[in-house]
């Protein structure tokens, strides 16, 4: 069986894999020249790892470590968990690992022959049982398309004629990977924390290798780029935020500082149209308040490959794969949305108790509530039939 994976992202690079260890001729076109990954650090959870052990990739990383959790801008807890307490009852730890790690891991068990890269996708038809991709160098056709071509998919464009298209979640995001501090070596300071304050939010995130992985988020209208700079302007949105934030900034330098803004996808009705496949952020993009975008497109990446294998053709397990997919992203999505909106409110009151809230609630829900999605096997709803 043939199958075109257009985009060479996480997902694509994931469903490639899993594709062909089980046997399948696979083409990926990528329009970048060397599939590269634009980014900076992703969070893996569980399920992520169990999705990347079907395709058949190892993924290193440092887990999360010492105690950390929820605080507010001045410094106080919200909610304190420590890495055991997320992962427990699951056998993979929490990582945060760099998205170039993760690319070299997926691009390691994609065959060189399968990966195409410069190639753009410019649009995609069904003729009969084949799917035919268009691209900037001709037609491709095979027995199965997967459209992981991003959240501005051009499959899906093509194939999805009524779909909304991409929304502007009214947040940006500036991220970044740097030397943590000696000032914070030295004090020993290895928490890591995601910090609300006011309608803007601060992740701070120890890496492998004595690096932190930094974010902050705010509200600003689309397109708009930091007048004297994305660090002068991260400075001075967080300068008064409780340490080691601004210790942290104060170490960081301009060209580190990668800014998005940040797009989701409504809902779509289905994943599926014929022999194609929609995958990853170009089926469900979703704000990454979760930290899940990513470990979803490599969920879906999974589920194709063991419902390829499993299932008695390819339309059943394409059915199955929408069947199971599409409930349990679109509710990530969703809460996602919820969660970036309680943690970006910006009226004081409306803040305080938030915080009294969480506070008063037993640590094991909110636990629970992170971990919900963690608990996800490759197999789950795919008995061989
Ligand atoms: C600020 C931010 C932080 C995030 N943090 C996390 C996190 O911590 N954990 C997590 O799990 N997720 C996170 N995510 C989400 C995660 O980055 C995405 O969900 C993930 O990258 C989706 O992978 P994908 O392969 O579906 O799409 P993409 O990563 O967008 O890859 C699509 C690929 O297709 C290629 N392509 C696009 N169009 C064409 C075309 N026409 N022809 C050929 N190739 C094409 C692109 O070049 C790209 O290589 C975050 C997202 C943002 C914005």
């Amino acid at each position: 069986m043939e199958a075109i994976v257009a985009g060479g992202g996480i997902g694509g690079l994931a469903v490639a894999a899993g594709l062909s260890r089980r046997g399948w001729d696979v083409t990926v076109l990528e329009r970048t020249g060397e599939f590269d990954v634009v980014g900076s650090a992703i969070s893996l959870w569980p399920n992520a790892f169990r999705a990347l052990e079907a395709v058949g990739a190892t993924v290193g990383g440092e887990r999360l470590g010492a105690e950390g959790g929820l605080r507010d801008w001045r410094g106080r807890w919200i909610v304190r968990m420590d890495d055991d307490e997320v992962a427990t009852g699951h056998t993979a730890k929490a990582v945060v690992t760099h998205r170039h790690d993760l690319r070299t891991a997926l691009l390691a068990q994609v065959p060189a022959h399968c990966r195409l890269a410069g190639v753009l996708v410019t649009g995609a038809r069904v003729e009969g049982s084949r799917a035919v991709v268009e691209h900037d160098g001709g037609e491709l056709s095979a027995d199965l398309l997967i459209g992981a071509d991003g959240v501005n998919s051009a499959v899906r464009r093509a194939l999805w004629p009524d779909a909304a298209p991409a929304r502007y979640s009214k947040h940006t995001a500036w991220r970044m990977i740097l030397p943590r501090p000696e000032t914070l070596m030295d004090a020993g300071v290895e928490i890591w924390a995601e910090t609300w304050g006011p309608g803007a939010v601060f992740g701070m995130f120890p890496m492998g290798g004595d690096r932190v992985y930094c974010y902050g988020t705010g509200a600003v209208p689309a397109g708009q780029r930091g007048v004297d700079g994305e660090l002068a302007e991260l400075r001075r949105r967080f300068e008064d935020w409780c340490e080691p934030i601004p210790t942290v900034l104060a170490a960081a330098t301009e060209e580190r500082v990668l800014r998005n803004d940040i797009y989701y996808l409504p809902r779509l009705p289905t994943y599926v149209h014929g022999p194609v496949a929609l995958l990853g952020d170009a089926a469900h993009a979703m704000t990454p308040n979760l930290g899940q975008g990513g470990c979803q497109a490599l969920e879906d990446a999974a589920t194709l490959s063991v419902a390829v294998e499993t299932q008695p053709d390819l339309a059943t397990a394409l059915r199955r794969y929408d069947e199971l997919r599409r409930p349990r992203t679109q509710a990530l999505g969703r809460k996602a949305l919820l969660s970036r909106d309680l943690s970006h409110l910006s009226w004081g009151p409306a803040r305080a108790a938030r915080n009294a809230v969480l506070r008063t609630l037993p640590r094991s829900v909110f636990v629970r509530s992170l971990a919900q999605p963690f608990s996800w096997r490759p197999e789950d709803g795919l008995v061989r039939t």
